[in-house]
């Protein structure tokens, strides 16, 4: 799927779970921290296309994600491909095709996106302040790219970068400062785990399993039968998928802010 699919499903999966998690846990989220989740989730859904590499030199092509900083993510994304294809290369068996490119390979696998939110729960928690600030950031800088694709190209990643750091700033103020966050990792580890699913739906599918060998291969990619599989990009993914995301998100969402917000002026529900 395409970046946008990919960071709404992401912040449709966390409202979601969300108001799930209030309703049948009494797990309660102030509004901010809601909203730091949900687009911490939609940036987190973002991070597998990483390995969607463009041309640096020409600043095109590659995965949205991959042109959240300029040409500093371009060279990124470059990297994590190249490094994702030296994987694949070194693991591969000699039933599992040659490939020349890392894409949908070692980000698109479970490990990899577990490690993830693992990797950054550790960190909030340990490193605190310095740690949530860093992931708060690049995160939101991501979420602007997915979720408002076209203001983002059109601004440039200056404009985008200045906005990110707002956030950043504005979230930081606004959450309750003596604790590290690592449901910021959570939030990311999850959205992973939903990207691989969006991609799933569509006929090429994840090799999710890794490295857990099925049939002799090591990479297999496993997804829904092509009859049913939805084209990258084509009108199934963007008029159906995302209105039935934003559909999800905008009625969980409806469901987890009107308590507190009739609550404010003295409604009981
Ligand atoms: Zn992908």
């Amino acid at each position: 799927m395409m970046g946008p699919s990919h960071a709404l499903s992401g912040a449709a999966a966390w409202l979601a779970g969300s108001l799930a998690a209030e309703h049948f846990w009494h797990f309660h989220q102030t509004p901010v921290q809601l909203a730091v989740g949900t687009a911490m989730c939609a940036g987190g859904a973002l991070l597998p296309d990483l390995d969607l590499s463009g041309r640096v030199v020409t600043n095109q092509g590659g995965a949205t994600v991959a042109h959240t900083f300029g040409v500093v993510s371009l060279f990124v994304a470059e990297v994590i491909e190249k490094i994702s294809l030296g994987i694949y290369d070194i693991t591969r068996t000699r039933h599992d095709p040659r490939r020349r490119n890392g894409h949908r390979t070692f980000t698109h696998t479970l490990p990899f996106n577990l490690g993830v939110g693992f990797g950054f729960f550790e960190l909030c928690w340990h490193f605190g302040k310095p740690a949530v600030l860093a992931v708060l950031f690049v995160t939101f800088a991501m979420t602007l790219r997915g979720l408002f694709e076209k203001w983002a190209h059109r601004a440039g990643w200056v404009i985008v970068t200045l906005v990110a750091a707002g956030a950043t700033y504005g979230a930081y103020r606004l959450l309750p400062g003596d604790r590290g966050y690592p449901v910021l990792g959570i939030a990311l580890g999850v959205g992973g785990i939903v990207h691989l699913l969006g991609d799933m739906l569509t006929s090429h599918g994840c090799p999710v399993l890794w490295p857990i060998p099925t049939g002799r291969r090591m990479w297999r990619c496993i997804g829904v039968p092509d009859p049913i599989a939805v084209t990258v990009g084509g009108k199934v993914e963007v008029f159906v998928l995302r209105t039935l995301f934003f559909l999800i998100a905008l009625g969980a969402g409806t469901g987890l802010f009107a308590r507190p917000l009739l609550r404010r002026y003295n409604i009981e529900v």
